[in-house]
């Protein structure tokens, strides 16, 4: 098999985790399989170096932070083929640029337009373990470009996509995806596989397992993943497209505090004014999550919706300032709630799931100020002294009882 494995920060943060991952990389070397390593930079390594770039100018350019950020990978790439030839194995490490990782030219924030996998493919060909520098490529000016940050995850789908490599692993803490947080919820058990619909709506409320972008990408060119951990030699949670849905509804429960409610009251109930509301909002590239309506009374009614909670106080003031053009009487934000949220591919099918949802808020007095639902999600908006208590009811609900 071709393996494209990724290792994050924290796996190769010092010697001994650089000695403990190469001993993972030569058990399955020496399986037989091809393998393709893409590592991030050691430890804060990145933070450490955009500290250093501060000390010295706070407003350096872009191409500069790319040249010196992409050092950080470029190291610990170094580092774990040492460790690999130490083992006496056959090993190349790769800065981005030797890995054919062709991006446009946003310095920062760069986009994988073309992996040029020539060069990989004939270190594969002499059986060399390649070790590829992830977060990094170059750019039409012949310059080093970054991916943003968490973009070793990115570069290892890409690899994986180009090499028509026959899964992706990432090696993480964890020991996969879990159908809740395992550190508060104790019952959280380590999912088998999962869908990529559903791993970005868990990865959009806060599970923080796999970056979006690349399980986009994954999803795009048909890429399997793995979530596996470093430490325990056990398989961990598929990401694919289909997966068994006959086994569970629902794949997980989280909790999302990054969230404020605002209300907007007293609005004409006439034709228009969810447009106008929305468009002061979307003009200031505020994204809008729940919405509410209620029904109109009296010839008025409210409208209330959630934003991101750092896009509060700004979606407040732009409001504010067009008061008399919508004609609302108040506006009311919430900083203290929270969304709790259901995932799971086989709810479709599924009848009951929403109301079962309900019944465990109901049993854990959990009161509920809106409610938003898609094929794969039931979200639910809840204070935030609530939320913890109302993700251990559901989970109870769905995988305990
Ligand atoms: N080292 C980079 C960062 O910390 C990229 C990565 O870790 O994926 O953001
Ligand atoms: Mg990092």
């Amino acid at each position: 098999m071709l393996i494209v494995k990724k290792f994050g920060g924290t796996s190769v943060a010092d010697a001994e985790r650089i000695r403990h991952v190469a001993g993972i990389i030569a058990d399955d070397y020496s399986e037989g399989h091809d393998l393709v390593v893409v590592l991030s930079a050691q430890g804060d390594t990145t933070d450490d170096l955009i500290a250093k770039a501060a000390e010295l100018n706070e407003n350096p350019s872009r191409r500069e932070m790319d040249v010196l950020l992409a050092t950080g990978e470029q190291a610990s790439v170094a580092l774990m083929a040492m460790a690999l030839e130490k083992l006496g194995l056959p090993v190349v490490s790769l800065s981005g640029r030797q890995a054919g990782i062709r991006t446009n030219t946003d310095y920062g924030s760069a986009r994988i337009e073309k992996v040029d996998g020539e060069r990989i493919r004939g270190e594969l060909d002499r059986r060399r373990i390649v070790i590829v520098a992830g977060f990094q490529g170059i750019n039409r000016n012949d310059d080093t470009t970054t991916l943003g940050r968490g973009g070793s995850d990115t570069t290892a789908v890409a690899l994986a996509a180009a090499l028509h490599a026959d899964v992706c692993q990432f090696y993480k803490d964890v020991e996969g995806v879990y159908t809740s947080d395992p550190r508060k919820i104790p019952g959280a058990r380590k999912l088998d596989e999962i869908t990529y619909d559903e791993m970005m709506e868990l990865a959009s409320l806060g599970a923080q397992v796999l970056h979006n972008r690349s399980v986009q990408m994954a999803k795009r060119y048909g890429v399997e993943l793995e979530v596996c951990s470093s430490f325990e030699r056990k398989p961990g949670t598929i990401v694919k497209e289909v997966i068994d849905m006959e086994k569970t509804k629902i794949s997980g429960v989280a909790k999302d505090t990054n969230t404020a409610r605002i209300a907007v009251m007293g609005l004409a109930d006439e034709p228009g004014i969810a447009f106008r509301v929305f468009r002061v909002l979307s003009n200031a590239k505020i994204v809008v999550d729940i919405i509410l309506q209620s029904i109109g009374r009296d010839g008025t009614k409210d409208i209330s919706f959630t934003v991101a909670r750092s896009d509060g106080a700004a979606a407040v003031k732009v409001l504010s300032a067009q008061q008399s053009a919508l004609g609302f009487s108040e506006l009311d934000v919430s900083e203290t709630v929270a969304k709790v949220s259901i995932v799971g591919a086989g709810m479709m099918s599924a009848s009951g799931v929403a109301t079962t949802m309900f019944e465990a808020l109901y049993d854990a007095k959990v009161n509920i100020n809106m409610i938003s639902t898609s094929e794969i999600k039931i979200s639910v908006l809840v204070n935030e002294e609530d939320a913890d208590r109302a993700v251990s009811a559901i989970h109870r609900k769905f995988f305990e009882d």
